[in-house]
């Protein structure tokens, strides 16, 4: 007999265990999480900053939106990243990203990107997890094994501390243990894709940074010599707190033996600017994504199913969407209507996106190391002007995909999903920066703001939702009780705005508990019970994997 018993187990407490717990908390849904520190956030993380659209259309979800403002990057500072020799150096060339309060509002999301420094970020996860009050958090405690059977997954968990054993019985257990997943090798499911090379990232405290006169205002530097890209300077909090990183290190880098202090130095430019070095973390940069994010009872979220380079950042936000992707699919099987085809469903959905992600952030890591035209880049005189004009206005130009990522946040879609009916319509262009709102059935319902002032997207969530749009006589009333039937929670919302017509371009279109389009149509189908059981899994059997088209490379780890 286990010690403790729970329906959905979340191993990790970064910020995909803690979205995941908070997601299935504001559907009611409780569930416990394990992490083997002692509590959120323990270190000043040197991770991620950005907070893209569809993350923020989440936090707005959520409640937490507010929180994430006040705590993060002050709105009213730029964006910018201007490519340097130094922050003292030479200057090669900018790419202009106006501050959030100058930023245009994207027409197609209520909401802007933010930044919020992930020290910052999971603790708002976790405060609101707790408030929630439906998650068992249990912290200093480790998963290190685990044994599936037919009806669950029993967990074995130690106290780092105090080495104290405890056991957890669970119905499915979700592996958020980061890239370094426990779970995922006890599984034995291989992480595919390519290294790329290793990285050290400090942050650190620059008591003054005004005394040695910037060469331009910026949020990012990314610093180059004739070595090519070799350096990063990331403004955190807005203040006295930034972060930089090595690039392009082809040998691990163990921060005992090395001395990261000079290269601080070089980065500014300067001997003469006091600085305090509050944490060092190696990292390593790959492209990889998991075999399958599912192996029975064990569902993979996160860095454990997808490691990207930083560039783009796209890792934290993607794993957030995982979580939103996972969360409905958890609480619909634990609410007693949705199949454990879902799970299948989640693998299928997801993998894709993993690996679209993953090389959408390699390919700007790409135009960063580069080593193209850097030769003369120190080099004072006319050779050394036109090498370094040259270079600044590649890197403005190639360097476009990295900073302007609407289409890769928001333009997912869920093809070949078997959860998800096709209209036979074609996909819209999956660009990496324009992003076109559709309805089609796989892609995220479009905004469009409602008379009363809410967004189209606050009516989805709790449940499936059925959106019948102005002037139709479509009946609905058929699948609204086939959902009844199997204990589905459904609403039918009418619409009466001509602009959200014309972007859903249906009658009927059935929205998601995650805010992805199932189903759109003028009538009903036929058979509505037929349509609501392809919805809830019903029709999958367990055994379907996902699409082995996408097998990649193994990661080389
Ligand atoms: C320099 C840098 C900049 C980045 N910038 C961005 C950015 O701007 N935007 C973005 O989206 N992403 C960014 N990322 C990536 C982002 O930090 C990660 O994708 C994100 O932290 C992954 O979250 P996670 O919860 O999946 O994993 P993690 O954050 O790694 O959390 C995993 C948690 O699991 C716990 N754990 C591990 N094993 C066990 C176990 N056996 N038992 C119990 N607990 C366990 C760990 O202690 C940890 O708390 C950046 C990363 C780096 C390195």
């Amino acid at each position: 007999m286990a010690d403790l018993r729970t329906g959905i187990l979340i191993v990790g407490g970064g910020p995909v265990g803690l979205g995941l717990a908070l997601d299935l908390a504001w559907r009611g849904q409780p569930s416990m999480l394990v992490e083997r520190d002692p509590k959120t956030a323990p270190v000043l993380l040197a991770k991620a900053n950005g907070l893209h659209e569809r993350t923020i259309e989440t936090c707005r979800r959520w409640g937490i939106l507010n929180k994430v403002i006040e705590r993060g990057f002050p709105q009213d500072l730029p964006g910018d990243s201007v490519y340097c020799t130094s922050l003292t150096g030479h200057f090669l060339g900018r790419s202009v990203i106006q501050s959030t309060l100058e930023r245009p509002q994207p027409p197609q999301t209520p909401v802007k990107r933010q930044r919020c420094p992930q020290y910052e970020f999971d603790p708002i996860l976790a405060e609101e997890v707790q408030r929630r009050g439906l998650t068992d958090i249990r912290y200093g405690q480790e998963l290190i094994d685990f044994e599936e059977d037919e009806t669950g997954v029993t967990a074995t968990l130690k106290a780092p501390e105090m080495g104290d054993i405890t056991t957890v019985r669970c119905n499915y257990m979700v592996a958020c243990d980061g890239a370094g997943s426990l779970a995922r090798r006890k599984l034995g499911i291989p992480f595919e894709g390519r290294m790329l090379d290793f990285s050290v990232s400090a942050m650190i405290r620059i008591h003054d940074l005004g005394s040695i006169k910037p060469i331009e205002d910026g949020e990012r530097y990314i610093l180059f010599g004739p070595e090519g890209a070799w350096g990063s300077m990331v403004w955190v909090d807005g203040d006295k707190i930034w972060r930089f990183s090595i690039v392009g290190n082809q040998e691990k880098i163990h921060p005992s033996h090395f001395d990261i202090e000079p290269e601080i130095r070089r980065a500014l430019g300067s001997d003469d600017v006091a600085f305090d070095i509050l944490r060092i973390m190696p990292w390593r940069r790959s492209q990889c994504v998991a075999a399958s994010y599912r192996k029975g009872r064990v569902l993979l979220a996160g860095d454990s199913a997808h490691t990207t380079s930083p560039t783009g950042g796209h890792g934290m936000n993607t794993g957030l969407a995982d979580a939103v992707d996972l969360a409905w699919m958890l609480d619909a099987i634990e609410s007693g209507w949705g199949t454990d085809g879902l799970l299948t469903a989640y693998d299928i959905e997801r993998r894709p996106v993993g690996v679209r992600n993953s090389a959408s952030a390699a390919r700007n890591y790409g135009n960063w190391v580069d080593r193209s035209g850097c030769t003369d880049v120190l080099t004072e005189g006319p050779a050394g002007d036109a090498c370094r004009k040259a270079l600044g206005e590649r890197l403005q130009s190639s360097l476009q995909e990295e900073w302007y990522t609407l289409g890769v946040e928001l333009g997912y879609r869920y093809e070949n999903s078997p959860i998800i009916v096709p209209d036979g319509s074609l996909p819209t262009a999956d660009d990496p920066s324009d992003y076109v709102q559709t309805a089609r059935p796989g892609h995220r319902a479009p905004h469009a703001w409602l008379a009363d002032g809410r967004s189209t997207l606050d009516l989805f969530g709790q449940g499936f939702t059925l959106l019948r749009f102005r002037d139709t006589e479509a009946e609905a009333g058929q699948l609204v009780r086939a959902a009844e039937a199997v204990g589905m929670p459904l609403q039918l919302i009418d619409i009466r705005e001509d602009s959200a017509a014309q972007i859903y371009q249906r009658a009927l279109v059935l929205v998601r508990p995650d805010g992805q389009v199932a189903w759109r149509g003028d009538t009903l189908p036929r058979d509505c019970a037929y349509l609501i059981d392809t919805l809830r899994g019903a029709h999958i059997p367990s055994a379907v994997g996902a699409s082995r088209a996408m097998t990649l490379e193994p990661c080389g780890a």
